[in-house]
């Protein structure tokens, strides 16, 4: 795409590089800017950098969190025996919209992807078998997609806490094989955590 002007190209390359966001869309967003008043870029860009700046993640579940200690870790009517295993903050979002979990996360902030370079020592695996030797956690929930990566994490995770006396399990598959926790219905994600089942059982070889 030809442009009339180097600064609008850094603008687009750089609004291009979000996901979902192509070079045409990219345009579209700049020129929209540019009609508006400055004031509005103005508190875009400075929302961007207050938010990168100051963000902090709950010291116990990796959740994005304005305190130290998240809401939901540091609520005491939280089971705080039972962890939910979770690959990002979007996955808390989608649970605690069912309103039926009443335990606490645990965020790896990923999965295991070997073809992206993503080994355990990236995400959030160490603090989690911490927590678990600690003896206060009674369950471990899965709650990853059920895709190779996300099976490939929990069967990790499970190699490394299963020899400490807490049960494992893994929610239910209404969930189709592939699809995101984000996407699915509420009903059938909260129904899936109820039926939750022993981890062991759900293994299945690759
Ligand atoms: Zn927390």
């Amino acid at each position: 795409m030809e442009l009339p002007s180097k600064l609008l190209e850094n603008a687009v390359n750089e609004i291009s590089q979000l996901p979902g966001i192509g070079k045409r869309t990219a345009l579209r967003l700049v020129l929209h800017l540019l009609k508006q008043p400055q004031e509005q870029t103005n508190d875009l860009a400075n929302s961007l950098l207050v938010l990168r700046n100051k963000i902090q993640y709950c010291k116990s579940c990796h959740n994005i969190s304005d305190l130290e200690i998240c809401d939901i870790c540091s609520n005491v009517s939280r089971e705080q025996s039972l962890v939910c295993v979770v690959e990002d903050v979007r996955d808390v979002m989608a649970i605690e919209n069912t309103g039926i979990f009443k335990g606490v996360y645990h965020v790896l902030g990923g999965k295991i992807n070997p073809i992206e370079g993503v080994g355990p020592s990236q995400l959030n695996i160490k603090t989690l078998e911490e927590k678990v030797a600690s003896g206060n956690v009674q369950e471990v929930i899965f709650a990853l997609s059920s895709t190779m990566e996300g099976d490939t994490t929990n069967f990790y995770i499970y190699k490394q806490i299963k020899d400490y006396n807490v049960k494992t399990s893994t929610i239910a598959r209404g969930i189709a094989v592939g699809d995101e926790l984000e996407y699915a219905d509420e009903v059938t994600l909260g129904r899936s955590l109820l039926n939750r089942i022993p981890f062991e059982t759900s293994i299945k070889p690759y």
